[in-house]
């Protein structure tokens, strides 16, 4: 299949939602997915905690609360029907000192305004609900839950192929050249063709973006979100989902308690810049990236101002005793011998060149291509709706 109707770059939830969404309301057009990796699932998608985020976060209006909200039913909607395993088991956001009461109240009032089903609670309800919990108050959102995206994906993948649609895994795209007509895609498979095309490709979504001519007008920053596993005789210090009041200068909410699908307890992720895009680990360095982010404008403005909050960030990655005393302000008996490495993620950030990490889902257009720029948390919620709006995008150009 040298020439389709449209392909999307990049098997991560937000591609795979994308061409599922397309398949259902377009299902005469051929699509193809282009996964450089040997599966799908295998960057952000497969390595975040796993939660369905209610919405109580994000600025009402912004793509972000709209498509969170309304992706979150799609997804249990999604889970129903295909038998995935899935769980609403609330969470608490926890206050643990008089000092955050007042940001979370802000937080309160805003999860209000964008529909979402919590209450406010005091010491001895959080206690009932969570009985290892630090905290002055909480807030408790009922309708929060937990999933496991790579399942979800590898469900995506296998409906679209069912349909007769193609999903290439292996197969990396390095550059596009869009006509009147249609977009050539260079790929390490060779030259493809499609009418429009569709880059969800993540961490390097802006540089897809450069590779066909465009200015993204931003720049994608990795950052390294480390975790701990707890120790199976320690998981029944977190019920479900334990989260601090998160600080609002910065896009990540600080590290958590979440209780995963498969019953086991993680903790974390902190934000540390990654030395390669796709950095799990401490030890991986990609010079030219690491260059690349360390020269970026947007970037320096950006260590310049939080610089503080920065080190202290790289020094609980380099010191666990620091990372555990910051999840003993959340469960004070957590002890530092129960906690075990485990596998990281890394988020793909968009800054501006002025160092403002852009805060709401981007997507930018050309006549035949469509490039989500930025896509972060909770855009694994929100998948199935990001991919609604983009086949919303692309139906006014076929
Ligand atoms: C630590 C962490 C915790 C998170 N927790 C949550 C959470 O609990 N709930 C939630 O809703 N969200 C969470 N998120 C956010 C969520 O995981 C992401 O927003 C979402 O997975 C983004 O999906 P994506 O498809 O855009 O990106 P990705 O999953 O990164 O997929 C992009 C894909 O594009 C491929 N690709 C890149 N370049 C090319 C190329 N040149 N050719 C072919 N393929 C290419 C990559 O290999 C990759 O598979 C978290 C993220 C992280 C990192």
């Amino acid at each position: 299949m040298d020439s389709v109707d449209v392909i999307v770059v990049g098997g991560g939830i937000v591609g795979l939602a994308t061409a599922y969404r397309l398949q259902e309301q377009h299902p005469r057009k051929t699509i193809l997915v282009l996964e450089k990796e040997e599966a799908v699932a295998r960057h952000q998608t497969g390595h975040n905690s796993g939660v369905l985020h209610a919405g109580i976060y994000y600025k009402p209006g912004s793509l972000k609360a709209t498509t969170c909200r309304t992706g979150k039913q799609a997804m249990i909607g999604f889970c129903q029907r295909h038998g995935l395993p899935h769980r609403i088991c609330g969470k608490v956001i926890v206050a643990t000192g008089d000092e955050e009461r007042p940001r979370l109240r802000d937080l309160f009032e805003r999860g209000r305004a964008n529909g979402v089903d919590c209450e406010m609670i005091d010491r001895d309800r959080l206690r009932e609900l969570e009985p290892h919990a630090a905290g002055v108050e909480a807030i408790h959102v009922r309708e929060t839950g937990i999933v496991d995206f790579r399942q979800v994906c590898d469900q995506l993948a296998a409906l679209l192929r069912e349909a007769g649609q193609g999903v290439r895994t292996g197969v990396k795209v390095t550059g596009f050249r869009e006509t009147a007509d249609e977009v050539r895609v260079a790929t390490s498979a060779g030259e493809l063709r499609a009418r429009w095309v569709v880059n969800c490709a993540g961490l390097y979504s802006d540089h897809l973006a450069r590779a066909a001519g465009i200015d993204p007008g931003v720049r994608i920053i990795p950052f390294r979100g480390e975790y701990y596993e707890v120790d199976p005789t320690a998981a029944s210090l977190c019920r479900a989902l334990i989260y601090p009041v998160p600080d609002p200068r910065f896009p990540f909410l600080g590290v958590h308690f979440t209780r995963m699908i498969s019953g086991q307890v993680e903790c974390g992720p902190n934000a540390v810049l990654a030395f390669a895009r796709e950095g799990y680990r401490k030890s991986n360095l990609h010079l030219a990236e690491l260059i690349e982010s360390l020269t970026y404008p947007g970037f320096l403005k950006l260590a310049a101002r939080h610089w503080r909050m920065g080190a202290g960030e790289m020094w609980r990655s380099f010191n666990k005793a620091a990372f555990v005393k910051a999840l003993q302000r959340l469960v004070p008996e957590v002890h530092a011998r129960q906690l075990h490495p485990a596998a990281a993620g890394v988020r793909a950030q968009a800054v501006a060149p002025d160092g403002t990490q852009l805060d709401d889902f981007a997507i930018r257009e050309t006549r035949r291509m469509v490039h989500v720029l930025n896509a972060p948390s909770p855009a694994a919620t929100a998948s199935l709706s990001i991919g609604r709006a983009i086949v919303e995008k692309l139906t006014c150009h076929f």
